[in-house]
């Protein structure tokens, strides 16, 4: 397996990218800027056009949000961002002089979209970030890198942002599978990644968190929403973080990162094997919901059919089925088999129970 982690660079100074989901006034953006400048952030960020999954929800100021952004610009010297999705942003973003553009997750999931806005980009030397599709595919996320880099951009950083998950999880709005994170390194070894923890998590308590693991597998740098007042943020109110909590996130950071090398190199190591670990039990509790829907199938398609919820012959051969393939894989047979058999004594617990509740 690739490596996840670029640990050479993880001594290196994060990038930071810092700023609103959305820009919502010209007052909000001011006053955010203003908080974040002392931070010394890399770039400013703020939507102008917000690209929403389903209708009827704030969709940014657009041109109006542009002009907010070259003020912010002008008056703190921070270097500013916004997302594109058509050409006719580009355009517009950069007649306002904007330093960074990004391709957000919906976007970069479209190819079409990825040529036509590549194709506006072409002769411009703004700096260009990528978010990663909103589905785990790493040939997709480095495909529209290339579409950039093909009309010679030569400004990239990826930033990953997780992918939308089977089932709703407790731990992420967006799931992280590192793993997209070590295949795109192994494409395109020279690009940086950032993480974008807001997105990632969804929720604010858990972004330093993020950050803190991000880091540790070496990823160059941050993409943080915040705002100064998150709750009544118009989009993304439930994941953005105060610029004072970035900054206790970036103090933390720095104090870690003036750890021995060999210590930050064992960190870096373990970070990314649990990360790994965490994709795999992931999985692995996707199937096992999976498994569990269509027990209560079984279940309505026995009681119509008058079968009972223990069916011996099937479960017999469905372990003798788990015993040959644990013995293929080296794995312990009786380990496998108990795991197995506790699995069905739940599936036949719940088969059970419903065709009983049917019957009453
Ligand atoms: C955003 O950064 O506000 C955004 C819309 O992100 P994504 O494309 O990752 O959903
Ligand atoms: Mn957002």
């Amino acid at each position: 397996m690739s490596d996840c982690s670029n640990s050479d660079k993880y001594t290196e100074r994060p990038f930071i990218v810092a700023g609103p989901c959305s820009a919502e006034s010209r007052d909000q953006l001011l006053e955010v800027a203003a908080a974040l400048q002392p931070l010394s952030i890399d770039c400013f960020r703020a939507g102008a056009w917000k690209p929403r999954t389903r209708p009827g929800l704030f969709e940014g100021h657009g041109e109006k949000a542009l002009q907010w952004m070259q003020e912010v610009q002008q008056e703190f010297g921070l270097r500013v961002g916004t997302e594109v999705c058509t050409p006719q942003h580009v355009e517009l973003a950069l007649q306002y002089g904007l330093d960074m553009l990004w391709v957000g997750a919906r976007t970069s999931s479209s190819p079409f979209a990825v040529s036509e806005i590549a194709q506006a980009l072409q002769g411009t030397s703004v700096e260009v970030l990528v978010k990663n599709p909103i589905s785990p595919d790493a040939a997709l996320w480095a495909g529209a890198i290339d579409r950039l880099r093909a009309v010679g951009i030569a400004d990239i950083k990826a930033v990953f942002r997780g992918c939308t998950p089977l089932s709703s999880s407790a731990r992420f709005r967006n799931f992280p599978y590192w793993r997209l994170v070590a295949l795109l390194r192994a494409e395109l070894p020279e690009i940086p990644v950032l993480c974008d923890p807001s997105h990632i998590t969804g929720a604010r308590s858990r972004v330093a968190d993020l950050c803190l693991v991000a880091r540790e597998m070496g990823m160059e740098g941050l993409m943080v929403e915040c705002h100064q007042y998150p709750e009544k943020a118009l989009s993304d109110a439930a994941q953005q973080i105060t610029p004072e909590q970035l900054q206790e996130i970036l103090c933390t950071l720095q104090h870690r990162s003036s750890l021995s090398s060999s210590e930050q190199e064992s960190m870096v190591g373990l970070a990314r094997y649990r990360a790994l670990l965490a994709d795999v039990d992931q999985a692995m509790f996707e199937l096992l919901v999976q498994r569990m829907n269509l027990t209560a199938q079984i279940a309505r398609y026995k009681r119509e059919h008058g079968l009972s919820a223990l069916q011996p012959e099937q479960y017999n051969h469905v372990l003798q089925q788990c015993r040959n393939m644990a013995e293929l894989e080296g794995l312990d047979a009786e380990f496998v088999c108990e795991l197995y058999e506790r699995v069905h004594q739940e599936s036949v617990r719940h088969q059970s129970l419903e065709i009983e509740k049917k019957k009453e």
